[in-house]
Formats: structure tokens, C-alpha cells, sequence
């Protein structure tokens, strides 16, 4: 993504209220924080072999001589494991508490989704206590330059990548790359004064979009998932399947964090994990009855909402609830994403929704311009139970 695009992106979300929030960036002017990008890391040669590396390829796989699916498939980028298989790492004065939050509320992502490996979340602090940090971004092929200026390490990213072209064969790694301030003062908290609870809820809750977009990127092998020169996997998709997620996932689940144990819905209320109100505002927004200075009032959905750099980024993660409600969360979060790479995005979803996103296009304008926008979601729109009894993640784990 454009750094540019991004920012004034994250300005006019800070500044709007718009309905859907994107939680993926650290919010700082100067550190941008590119997410499910990872094609401005420029492919290198990929003839430059290493032989050492090879072993970890099957024998098939060991004569390509170019990045191949395969790849994948050998290190089971593309297969839920059986245990934990996160990792962390952070500066030597980050908290403990930071990592057992972090393995709490991955090991109940990992309950829903399944645990996939190679994922790698690293938290900074100076270049003086960072050094853990350092040494295992040079382990997974992390080629930029080791140096924290300003508290942010140099081309940080989250969701970014490392060893998908540094190496070949590849060696990939999905990695979320977070200074210490951010996890205690995501977005605009420490300037709001929000209380501990809130800013925690939003950690958990970015914590469970990025994990998702490591999901959504198992199907997506070697191609670039975000990067419509690689694979026509449309931003609306991407990033609105991994917004409705931990919406509902946080609905469900707040009580069952220990950090929340005794507190109320709206200690932890953020984002858009009281689903009606998300729901409603998005619809007053359609109508353009939001308030006056909100850009998404009449925004109407389109082709633009394929490419990052085109996307207004409004209704996004409504459009994937409402996807879901035509047809059913796991067609949106598990059999569009199966046949993506061998179908293509639209392919895929002509096959599990019988209709082309341009006649989806169609229908979601229409119905957010339906009814009165306070009316609350029809029955189904949001499941009445939790995930895991209504979506088998698993579903083609042992295909
Ligand atoms: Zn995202």
C-alpha cells in the first residue's frame, strides 16, 4: 500500500468515526505500517540458489528453480498444526504480561482457526533492549536495516513478510512488527486518555485481524496476497473478512479473557464489537444520515473497493456480514478463500456464492438503502452462536 494513500486513509478514518476501522497500523505519521503488502519487498533473483535450504523442500519441489506453491506446501504454510505454533519476541523491558496476553488470546484464535506457523509477532522498544528482537528478524531473512529511530524500527510493518523472496527457496514468514508504546497505546488512547480495558480490547481485537490475515494468506501460497498484479483477491474481501472476524469474535468472547474477568460490555467496547451499532451506524452512513462531516454518507460500493489504493474503505466489513447472511460465514471465511488460487478470487466466488461480485455489488447497495437504518440486523445476520459452532475452519485442512 501506498504510504501516502495509507495515511490519509488513517486520518480520515481518525477523523470521520467511520463505520469500519482498520486496526492494522501503528498510527504514526512516520511509521506507516504496511499491511498484507508485501511486494514492496523488490523479488530478488530467484535463480541465487542456497543449498542449504533445500532440504526443507520436497523432492519435486527441490528441481524448481523458481518460487512455486510447493514451497509452501513443504514448510505447511497452507496447514493448521497441532499445537501453538505462534511465536513472539520481544525487547528485554517489555513485560511479561505482554506475552502471556499474547499466547491467551492466540491459543483462542487457534481454537476457532486453527494454529498455522510461521508467524512471528515482535515487539520493540530502543535499539539498547531490542537485540532478542534483532537477532530473530535476522534469523527469518529480515533484510532491512536494524536500527529503532524515533522508537520505531526501521520498515516496520504489520502484517508484513520476510524470507518470501530474500531467500530461495523460500523461507516464509508472516510478521507483525509492534513497538512497546502502541500495544500500551494503540491509535490515538494515549490522547484520549481511554482506560486500560479499552486500549487492551483493541490490542486483542488487532491482534485477531492480522492473525486472520495470516489465514487468509495460507490459500494464497506463493501469490501476493493485497497485490493485484499477483492475484485479483480484492481489498474488500481481504481486509472486510478480517474486520467482521474479530467483531464477532470479540462480541462473543470478551468475558472469557482474564483481563476482563468482572468488567462490563462497555468497558471493552471498541471497534465494532457491539455488532447492532456497527450495523446501524453503517446503514445511517449508506443513507446519508451519519453525521456531516462522515465520508462514507451515500458511499455507494464498487469496483473501486478491489484495489487498496482505490477503496474508500466504508462498509467494508458490513459487506462481508451481509455476505454471509446471503449465503453463510463459512462460505465468506472458508470456501471462497480454498478455491482462490486455483479460480481465481471472482472464480471462487461465483462458485460459493452464485453470483459475481458485480451483482453482489448491486444487491448490497440496495439493501443498505432498505428500511430505516435504526431498524437492527435481520435474524442471521450475525451468527446466534459462537464461530466455532457455525464455521469449520478445518473443513479442508486434510484435503
Ligand atoms: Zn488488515
Amino acid at each position: 500500500m501506498k504510504k501516502t494513500s495509507l495515511f490519509l486513509f488513517l486520518l480520515l478514518i481518525t477523523c470521520s468515526g467511520a463505520q469500519d476501522e482498520i486496526v492494522d497500523s501503528q498510527d504514526s505519521s512516520d511509521n506507516i505500517v504496511k499491511d498484507t503488502i508485501v511486494a514492496e519487498v523488490t523479488p530478488t533473483d530467484a535463480t541465487e540458489d542456497n543449498e542449504s535450504e533445500n532440504t526443507k523442500s520436497s523432492d519435486s519441489c527441490s528441481a524448481k528453480t523458481e518460487v512455486h506453491k510447493c514451497h509452501y506446501i513443504a514448510v505447511e504454510y497452507d496447514k493448521p498444526q497441532k499445537d501453538f505454533s505462534q511465536e513472539i519476541v520481544v525487547a528485554t523491558d517489555v513485560p511479561q504480561t505482554v506475552i502471556d496476553e499474547y499466547y491467551e488470546i492466540h491459543s483462542m484464535l487457534n481454537d476457532i482457526i486453527g494454529a498455522y506457523n510461521r508467524y512471528v509477532t515482535v515487539v520493540t522498544t530502543t535499539n539498547e533492549f531490542s537485540q532478542p528482537v534483532f537477532d530473530k528478524l535476522k534469523e527469518i531473512h529480515w533484510d532491512q536495516e536494524l536500527n529503532i529511530i524515533d522508537g520505531y524500527l526501521v520498515g516496520a510493518g504489520c502484517l508484513t513478510g520476510s524470507g518470501m523472496w530474500q531467500v530461495f527457496p523460500p523461507d516464509p514468514y508472516s510478521l507483525c512488527i509492534m513497538d512497546y508504546e502502541f500495544i500500551e497505546y494503540p491509535h490515538e488512547t494515549r490522547e484520549w486518555g481511554s482506560p486500560l480495558l479499552e486500549r487492551r480490547a483493541v490490542i486483542y481485537h488487532g491482534w485477531a485481524h492480522e492473525y486472520f490475515h495470516r489465514y487468509q494468506r495460507a490459500f494464497h501460497y506463493e501469490l501476493n496476497m493485497g497485490n493485484l498484479d499477483s492475484v485479483d483477491t480484492p481489498v474488500w474481501w481481504i481486509e472486510g473478512a478480517a474486520i467482521v472476524f474479530p467483531n464477532i469474535w470479540l462480541n462473543q468472547s470478551w468475558q472469557n479473557i482474564t483481563l476482563f474477568e468482572g468488567s462490563s460490555f462497555d468497558d471493552v467496547n471498541v471497534e465494532g464489537i457491539n455488532l447492532d451499532e456497527w450495523y446501524k451506524n453503517a446503514k445511517k452512513a449508506a443513507q446519508g444520515q451519519s453525521h456531516p462531516d462522515d465520508r462514507c454518507n451515500n458511499y455507494m460500493f464498487s469496483k473501486l473497493d478491489i484495489s487498496y489504493d482505490t477503496s474508500g474503505f466504508c462498509f467494508i466489513g458490513i459487506a462481508n456480514a451481509y455476505l454471509a447472511y446471503l449465503t453463510s460465514y463459512e462460505v465468506v471465511w472458508v470456501d471462497i478463500p480454498k478455491d482462490i488460487y486455483e479460480l481465481s478470487f471472482e472464480g471462487s466466488f461465483k462458485k460459493h456464492t452464485n453470483m459475481t461480485t458485480d451483482e453482489f455489488f448491486d444487491k448490497f447497495n440496495s439493501f443498505m438503502r432498505e428500511g430505516d437504518p435504526n431498524d437492527p440486523p435481520p435474524d442471521g445476520f450475525f451468527p446466534d452462536k459462537p464461530i466455532s459452532e457455525v464455521v469449520n475452519f478445518f473443513k479442508y485442512a486434510d484435503a
